[in-house]
């Protein structure tokens, strides 16, 4: 299951962009001049800020991510850490809410050779799952399903986290 932590493509970033491209897909997204909105940002914190992520495993898939571009979680500060656990459970309270799920994937990747999709800029994901979401997904291969739009999705967990 190598696409659990689905990783973000440039493409959605540089198109129709005016932002010096920096190499990193998240310092991009911060830099950009675009609404958090159309970014689908759904919270700004101290040191972290929540996205969705926009090729989802399940609709709900959440990021948190650390304002500051470091590729490993025990280079950051413990306040940013702190914070970033903080929003790792309004989140999971925000997508129990809204989903009702079987579980919560809760996980990251640090490194390419973990699979990391941003290896330079470490985050945290979050994913509500449902019973037998595995098995569907593996009897129709590479195809995801995603029942609602990211619009949708952002608009659900708004405010919420
Ligand atoms: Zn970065």
């Amino acid at each position: 299951m190598d696409v659990l932590w689905s990783p973000w493509r440039y493409d959605y970033i540089t198109a129709g962009s005016n932002a010096e491209i920096s190499g990193c897909v998240f310092c991009d997204i911060l830099n950009s001049s675009a609404s958090d909105e159309e970014r689908f940002i759904l919270k700004r914190a101290e040191f972290n800020f929540v996205i969705l992520n926009i090729y989802p495993y399940t609709s709900g898939h959440l990021m948190v991510v650390p304002y500051g571009h470091l590729d490993s979680i025990d280079k950051a500060e413990k306040a940013a850490t702190d914070e970033m656990m903080d929003l790792v459970k309004a989140a999971q309270t925000a997508i129990s809410d809204v989903y009702t799920p079987d579980g919560i994937n809760l996980g990251m990747n640090l490194g390419k050779a973990a699979g990391a999709g941003v290896a330079g800029h470490y985050h945290m994901h979050l994913l509500p799952r449902w019973i037998g979401d595995v098995n569907f997904m593996t009897a129709i291969g590479q195809t995801r399903t995603i029942p609602e739009t990211l619009a949708a999705t952002y608009e659900k967990l708004k405010g919420r986290i």
